[in-house]
């Protein structure tokens, strides 16, 4: 194994919910270490290395013990290169946002990790990228099948390790991929599920919404193995995911980032209040309008924007103005944001209609 090399690949490191507790930030603090994966590297392709973990060859080796050598090795084949245009589309949109891709083939399937994205936005993308690159190739196969019976009958007839390569290609291309787009976490659907989840709920009733929905999804699939197909991989896989969505469902970390604004958001946000204890009420407010318009500003970003703005609006000597956006923040931040005004005379003053 002398060309081999170990890559040790850096998990995604959880991030916590708003305001972390002493206990969150302690186990958040166990989460960002590093952990050791450990794969065989195999090769590189369009700069993205790939490896294999020992659990993929006790797949293959399920297959070909369960299906027969021939078959189950051929049926191996055919989902390692499935596996790799699903895994390659998550790689090749991931090394366009320049994170660092890496591809591992281990015993549940494939796994793209790569740096954390910077926006929920690329990371959607991402996650969206490997279903549609399995399914763009499953459309591929078909149409290849379809263009050797009508071209080509004479090399299909008869021929069945080439009927069986074209009717496993479609059958794991479609149905995996399909099925990895149910909404049931960590799949991809669930990924992408908790994403929009997190778009349109509070971070913590979108972790349960997206766990709830997991479990409750993942019950169905599972009642619908056990009376049709009596699988025991699949049983095993769905249990497993089962499982996971109960234990993240108490977990203190989150089941990914909660990337609900940007990282200039903050700076903005002090930007806001030292123009404000500056007492310059134009520029506070020029700056919260624009936190405003970006979606990915958090609810106690956003109470803080409001606050601002009622401050900001009471020094322009806009009183209804002021009224209304009080509404929106607590009174401690309005109290606390009213503190940082010179004194009143002052910044009258200085608040010239704008
Ligand atoms: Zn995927």
């Amino acid at each position: 194994m002398l060309w081999a090399r170990f890559v040790v690949r850096r998990s995604r490191v959880p991030e916590c919910h708003e305001a972390p507790s002493i206990p969150q930030r302690i186990a958040l603090a166990r989460c960002d270490s590093f952990s050791l994966e450990m794969g065989l590297y195999l090769f590189s392709l369009a700069r993205i290395p790939v490896s294999v973990s020992g659990w993929y060859f006790a797949l293959i080796a399920y297959y070909a013990y369960s299906a027969g050598p021939a078959r189950g090795l051929l049926f191996g084949l055919c989902v390692t290169v499935s596996l790799l245009v699903h895994e390659f589309g998550h790689a090749l949109v991931a090394r366009h946002y320049r994170l660092d891709p890496e591809v591992l083939l281990h015993g549940l399937g494939g796994l793209c990790s790569h740096k954390p994205a910077n926006s929920n936005r690329h990371d959607a993308f991402i996650i969206a990228a490997g279903p549609f690159a399995g399914l763009f190739f499953g459309g591929l196969v078909y149409l290849a099948q379809e263009a050797m019976w009508s071209y080509r009958p004479d090399l299909m007839y008869g021929n069945e390790p080439l009927q069986l390569t074209f009717s496993f290609f479609l059958y794991i291309t479609i149905i995996w991929n399909i099925a990895n787009l149910l909404p049931l976490w960590p799949l991809d659907g669930g990924q992408l599920f908790r994403l929009l989840m997190v778009r349109l709920l509070k971070p913590s009733q979108a972790e349960r919404a997206t766990h709830y929905v997991g479990i409750a999804v993942g019950a169905v699939v599972l009642s619908l193995t056990v009376a049709y197909l009596s699988s025991p991989f699949l049983i095993i896989i769905v249990g497993f995911l089962m499982y996971k969505n109960f234990t993240q469902l108490n977990a203190v970390t989150s089941s990914g980032p909660l990337r609900r604004e940007n990282r200039f958001a903050k700076d903005l946000l002090n930007k806001a209040e030292t123009a404000l204890k500056e007492g310059d009420a134009d520029e506070a407010a020029r700056v919260c309008h624009q936190l405003r318009t970006d979606s990915h500003v958090s609810e106690a970003t956003l109470e803080k924007i409001w606050a601002i703005l009622a401050v900001a609006s009471y020094a322009q000597g806009d009183q209804d103005e002021a009224d209304s956006y009080a509404e929106r923040a607590p009174d401690k931040l309005v109290l606390a944001m009213l503190a940082h005004l010179p004194n009143q005379d002052s910044a009258d003053e200085d608040a010239g209609p704008s």
